[in-house]
């Protein structure tokens, strides 16, 4: 749900969008609408052939955030003792109750991708490879995307969003970003196919002109933008999916991981729910 502020204002680059259909996260959608958090944005997108739009579709609402998604995410964590660090390096399970780096916890939640979660893992940690007798192996595999985030003098164009067919080339996703977050600014954010990702993957600049190319020839925008960014997502989007909604990856029940691996679809829905089963979980174990 990452975003980036570019040019005065913040930029969706990594989630586009969420949807809601369970009732629990429906209530969050719900507080975070009534405090002005969250709005409902569009139920219309295009399909696009990289030349010619089609006709916009109904679909299910979909929402943003005038602050961006990430905003949503600090929400939730307001009145919580949050503290960073540098990226945690070991997480080991052991008789007396796992630890971070050494440090001793009480619980460890692992809310990232298979690929990030392993190496942390040591071996008396289930999901390691190495242990893989007491579980199976944390190895599904995630693709990439490259965003690319392009803003204009005036808005050329007339879509919410359009889903480029990946056949077409380089592009799979295009928004709209002054309309999702509803200030105006006509600011465009196009999502790479994973097979230009792959591509690209250790220098993503290389990209760009590709990418905006195909966003100008999708939208028939004649002009260059003012300015353009690139960020790439080495793990957007697992490969596949389970029925799990999170695994508990020490004997004690204390250690578990969770997010949009865990769950039928890759959403923010789906990692909201995974997260809230482990952490319902684990209140329920350490109370
Ligand atoms: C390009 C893109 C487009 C998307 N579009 C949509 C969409 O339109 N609609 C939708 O519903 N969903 C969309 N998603 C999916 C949605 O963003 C994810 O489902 C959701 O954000 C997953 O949340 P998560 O908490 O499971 O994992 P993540 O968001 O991947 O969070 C994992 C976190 O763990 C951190 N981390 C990793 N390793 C370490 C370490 N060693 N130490 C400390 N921290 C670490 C990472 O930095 C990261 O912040 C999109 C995702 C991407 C990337």
């Amino acid at each position: 749900m990452g975003g980036r502020t570019l040019h005065g204002r913040t930029v969706d680059l990594g989630a586009q969008y969420f949807t809601v259909r369970e009732p629990a996260f429906a209530r969050v959608v719900e507080d975070w609408r009534e405090r002005g958090r969250a709005r409902p944005w569009t139920d219309r997108f295009h399909t696009g052939d990289g030349q010619q739009l089609g006709a916009a579709k109904r679909g299910p609402q979909r929402w943003g955030a005038p602050g961006g998604l990430r905003s949503l995410v600090e929400d939730l964590a307001t009145g919580i003792d949050v503290r960073q660090q540098e990226p945690v390096q070991s997480v080991r399970a052991g008789a007396a109750g796992p630890d971070v780096d050494g440090v001793r916890v009480r619980a460890v939640v692992l809310a990232m991708p298979d690929p990030q979660a392993t190496p942390l893992l040591s071996d008396d940690v289930a999901g390691r490879p190495s242990a893989a007798g007491l579980a199976a192996p944390l190895d599904h595999h995630w693709s990439p995307t490259i965003a690319l985030a392009a803003g204009w003098a005036a808005r050329r164009w007339d879509v919410d969003g359009v889903f480029v067919n990946a056949d077409a080339g380089a592009l799979g996703w295009i928004a709209d970003d002054g309309r999702r977050r509803g200030d105006g600014a006509a600011v465009l954010v196009a999502h790479s196919t994973p097979e230009l990702a792959h591509e690209h993957l250790t220098t993503p600049e290389g990209a760009e002109s590709t990418m905006l190319a195909a966003l100008r020839s999708q939208l028939d925008i004649r002009d260059q933008p003012q300015w353009t960014y690139v960020r790439r997502w080495r793990y957007a989007k697992p490969e596949s999916t389970r029925d799990e909604p999170y695994r508990l990856l020490d004997e004690s029940g204390t250690v578990g991981i969770c997010g949009d691996g865990w769950s039928p679809a890759a959403k923010v829905e789906g990692a909201w729910s995974s997260g809230d089963a482990l952490g319902a979980h684990l209140v329920e174990r350490l109370s």
